[in-house]
């Protein structure tokens, strides 16, 4: 783990963050990729631009346009292709959407919007066209969320997430932590962060004593889709929090060009266990709008996910799901096509 508090050389989790790369040019600079035209690049990245850290960039092999990390990140031209089956909002969150800020989907759970902002932007994201800006709960609606969760005593799993949850600042984060474990009802609080991966300086002691002080069970789902994302100080940050009884589980989207092999996702599955974490789901690609270009194809899914199984123990093996608007559970996806 990076031990911020010890030396002010070390640059803290939220100077990383201002230090981001939000320009296309500088970006490709940096990884030494040259390109004359990047006119539709830049119209791609109009709306939801380009967003990625500098510790996310440096895991990015140089001189490589096909980097399965870069691919994640980079505004390309195909984003521009439309089809009427992709759309704003694929998952149906907004008729899912009981308060500003929460999401009640599913028996027993509740989801918080917490922030819109992330410490990257992947091109596949569901919400990239979310409207976070009337969404997002902030301190004063979560008044009204523990009022409605009252109301809905089957929910006793709360699910943070946004954007990112653990993009808030620390002070923040330990009162939305705080306010929901005075929340009797709640049995389980589950964060879904990829900041664990492409930011782990923000994985800081003051994070994991204000996880550690919840009388709550705290799962934590990171999102990582490729064995090249979990470097050791990702191994590291992700044992601290084992140490703390943080539950670590991953989901991965299956994205063309990405990880859509098996040896691949193979590699995740091992990688991942090496770093604590075991597989949870591999999500098919929620189809929003500007993504249709990660889509593998159902029939090179199932091919794929039969060969994962073959080589390696059940419990590596993520369950295969799609995440369908208006249905009351994800889908689990049969394997025998
Ligand atoms: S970190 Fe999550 S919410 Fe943010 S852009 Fe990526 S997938 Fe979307």
């Amino acid at each position: 783990m990076m031990d911020v508090e010890k030396t002010s050389l070390i640059p803290t989790w939220q100077q990383e963050l201002q230090s981001a790369f939000i320009d296309i040019d500088q970006l490709l600079t940096y990884l030494q990729l040259k390109n004359s035209d990047l006119t539709l690049h830049r119209t791609a990245s109009k709306g939801f631009p380009l967003l990625v850290t500098r510790s996310y960039a440096d895991r990015i092999k140089k001189s490589d346009w096909n980097d399965p990390l870069l691919l994640q990140v980079l505004p390309q031209p195909d984003e521009l292709q439309q089809h009427p089956s992709y759309l704003n909002d694929p998952v149906g969150d907004a008729q899912a959407s009981v308060l500003p800020g929460l999401i009640h989907k599913y028996h027993g759970r509740a989801l918080i919007i917490t922030t819109g902002a992330c410490a990257i932007h992947c091109r596949y994201c569901f919400r990239r066209e979310f409207p976070y800006s009337d969404n997002s709960a902030n301190r004063s609606q979560l008044n009204s969320i523990n009022h409605y969760l009252s109301q809905h005593k089957e929910v006793t799993e709360v699910i943070l997430s946004g954007g990112d949850p653990l993009t808030l600042s620390d002070s923040r984060f330990r009162h939305l932590i705080e306010s929901l474990s005075k929340n009797h009802q709640i049995e389980r609080i589950r964060i879904h962060s990829r900041l664990p991966i492409v930011l782990p300086s923000r994985i800081t002691k003051g994070l994991l004593n204000t996880l550690n002080a919840s009388s709550k069970k705290i799962i934590l789902v990171i999102h990582a889709n490729h064995a090249n994302e979990l470097t050791n100080e990702v191994a590291d940050v992700l044992f601290a929090l084992k140490q703390i009884e943080v539950t670590l589980l991953n989901q991965t989207v299956l994205l063309k060009g990405i990880n859509d092999n098996a040896n691949t996702l193979i590699q995740l599955s091992l990688r991942l266990f090496e770093c604590h974490t075991l597989p949870y789901y591999l999500h098919t690609l929620d189809k929003v709008s500007g993504a249709m270009h990660f889509d593998s194809g159902i029939t090179n899914t199932y091919k794929i996910y039969q060969q994962v199984q073959t080589q390696l123990p059940g419990y590596l093996v993520p369950k295969l799901v799609s995440e369908d608007a208006g249905q009351p559970f994800k889908t689990i996806l049969p394997t025998n096509d």
